[in-house]
């Protein structure tokens, strides 16, 4: 007899996270199989993590040649893995040096202390960073601050202070809220848990142009627009609007759990004096994955994929929208998309999709979020927007 996990997780898991009734056990592509063998298109990709597919030869034989040489050493010596990931990373960016640790909210705090460090020694200890509403940085207390969302941070008041939250898209609100505190505006230069929601022209060129003038650091958090997702191998090429500081996870390793920060040599002003550290950050095991996974990215030049079939899946969105009454808003870009609709169906939609075999990500109670992996064909764009068709139907019907 088979196990009932259900039952096993009801016993035993902490209840902070709300499932669907579903035990995914293996995944290939863009593709995933449940316990009883039935198959989903998989297009929230574990949250925008599977950017190379699911069980991509590539990370799956870097993952098992590094386990059987080396996992771990500690950052008291130097290991070839994180120093190759180090080298792919800055020699395709514009930044100049990589702090590597374990998480998106890790990757993010590391920053805000880059930034504090930096306000003590350029800018008379300005510390505050501004950031924007409908942001999300992460779970720590201090991403929790740092998250313009109010509903993550009020049952754990109090929170850290030195965040300043403005609205996103007007570079008028960053000024007004720029004082001899600030330190750094950090921005999601597509904001994606918060609804998707892109920047018009001249944002984020308006908020660099502020930063320069007033020698703040722009951190742009792309932990989720990263290594490809938009179209380009990172956010800000689709912007052509450079960070001092940018901070990475999600699609970095191509499934395990890693994240990263750069700057620029101008604002990496960290020593090696106890400042900031990791136990795992920069594994070896995890720098392996993650530079496997960003080498196929790039060779395959999935970031160009990402943009061809972003281009089919957002056409076939509006044209979803222009049929169907109930979709109100279509939103996105690359191969990261929103679809809103004009009432709270996003709950009884979700698992609609799921028996059509199409997996979706939630963004509140009006709204999906798409997010396939980067590897994902024509084929299977047209197939899961039918599917979504199909879901749409069963709710209506
Ligand atoms: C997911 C996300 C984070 C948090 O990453 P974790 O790995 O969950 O800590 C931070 N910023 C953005 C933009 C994200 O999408």
């Amino acid at each position: 007899m088979s196990t009932d996990w259900k039952a096993v997780e009801s016993k035993y898991y902490m209840f902070a996270v709300r499932r669907q009734p579903v035990v995914i056990v293996r995944g290939q592509g863009t593709k995933v199989w449940d316990e009883d063998g039935k198959e989903y298109l998989d297009f929230t990709s574990g949250w925008a993590v599977n950017n190379a597919g699911h069980a991509n030869p590539a990370v799956a034989e870097a993952i098992a040649e590094q386990a059987r040489t080396l996992l771990q050493t500690s950052n008291q010596f130097y290991t070839v893995p994180q120093l190759r990931l180090a080298e792919i990373l800055v020699e395709n960016s514009c930044l100049d040096r990589v702090f590597v640790c374990n998480s998106g909210a890790e990757a993010n705090e590391g920053a805000v202390k880059l930034a504090r460090k930096y306000g003590k020694m350029r800018l008379n200890g300005a510390y505050e960073v501004i950031t924007a509403f409908n942001s999300f940085h992460g779970r720590t207390l201090a991403m929790t601050a740092a998250t313009g969302q109010p509903h993550y941070q009020e049952l754990y008041q109090p929170v850290p202070v030195g965040f300043k939250h403005v609205p996103y898209d007007d570079v008028d609100a960053v000024k007004a809220a720029t004082t001899d505190r600030t330190a750094a505006v950090m921005l999601e230069p597509l904001q994606g848990e918060g609804g998707v929601n892109t920047p018009s022209p001249g944002y984020l060129e308006g908020v660099r142009e502020w930063c320069d003038e007033r020698g703040l650091l722009l951190i742009f958090d792309e932990v989720q627009t990263g290594l490809g997702r938009l179209g380009t191998l990172f956010g800000y090429e689709s912007f052509g609007v450079e960070p001092d500081v940018m901070t990475l996870a999600k699609g970095l390793g191509g499934g395990v759990p890693i994240g990263a920060f750069l700057a620029k040599d101008a604002a990496s002003v960290f020593e090696p004096k106890g400042e900031h550290g990791s136990t795992f950050g920069g594994n070896a095991l995890t720098c392996a994955a993650a530079f496997a996974s960003t080498k196929y990215v790039i060779d395959n030049d999935l970031p160009g994929n990402a943009s061809r079939m972003g281009e089919r899946l957002g056409s076939a969105l509006h044209a979803l929208e222009e049929r169907q009454e109930s979709v109100k808003d279509v939103r996105g870009m690359g191969l990261l998309w929103a679809v809103e609709f004009d009432s709270e169906m996003a709950a009884d939609l979700y698992p609609a999709c799921m028996e059509e075999g199409l997996l979706l990500g939630l963004l509140g109670p009006n709204a999906i979020r798409i997010m396939p992996p980067l590897t994902v064909d024509e084929s299977e764009i047209d197939e899961a927007v039918q599917r979504l068709e199909a879901g749409l139907a069963r709710v209506a019907g």
